[in-house]
């Protein structure tokens, strides 16, 4: 079965979540399959083979692909994290959300620079979140080979915010 159709029969849509007129998009029940959830792994890693010394993923649904890819692809696995959780000296990046702003953080020095990151994270919207992770890589002098997320929301919206990266979505909604 192709990706695109395993992640389309097993994504659920809620309505009004987390505000009303909000159609959410939960994909925990992809990440639950075994098939489905290897069969995005494998996808969205495939496009970047040899091409990444690591993998970052966005909290937190990012973490579960980020971490199953670096373990298929024998890299190291990144966390780019909301604000307040890392212990050491960080980059900030605020973003905008639909109702004000939001910060993500990365430790200044967990990849070397000149090193090459995969970004994952499950879904891309107006690609504010993902634009911030970038950011952070490229401030720590890291290269992003690529992003990757499981499902693209709208026309090319989020792709916008990521203009210069090679986005990879396994299904666009
Ligand atoms: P963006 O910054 O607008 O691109 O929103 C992307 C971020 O919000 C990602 O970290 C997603 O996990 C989350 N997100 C936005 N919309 C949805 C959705 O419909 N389902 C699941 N996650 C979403």
């Amino acid at each position: 079965v192709p990706v695109d159709e395993l992640i389309t029969s097993l994504c659920a849509t809620v309505p009004d979540y987390p505000k009303p007129g909000i159609t959410f998009k939960d994909l925990t029940p992809v990440f639950a399959d075994g098939t489905a959830f290897r069969a995005v792994v494998d996808a969205l890693v495939e496009p970047f083979k040899g091409q990444f010394d690591a993998v970052a993923g966005v909290e937190a649904r990012g973490f579960l692909l980020a971490a199953a890819a670096a373990y298929a692809t024998g890299t190291g696995v990144v966390t780019v994290r909301k604000a307040g959780k890392l212990p050491r000296e960080v980059y900030s990046e605020d973003y905008a959300l639909e109702y004000g702003n939001a910060t993500l953080e990365l430790h200044t020095t967990d990849l070397a620079r000149g090193s090459r990151v995969l970004i994952l994270d499950d879904v891309l919207a107006t690609g504010g979140t993902l634009g911030a992770a970038a950011r952070l890589f490229e401030r720590c002098g890291v290269h992003v080979s690529g992003v990757g997320v499981v499902m693209e929301l709208g026309e090319l919206r989020g792709r916008s915010a990521l203009a210069g990266h090679r986005v990879r979505s396994l299904l666009r909604l």
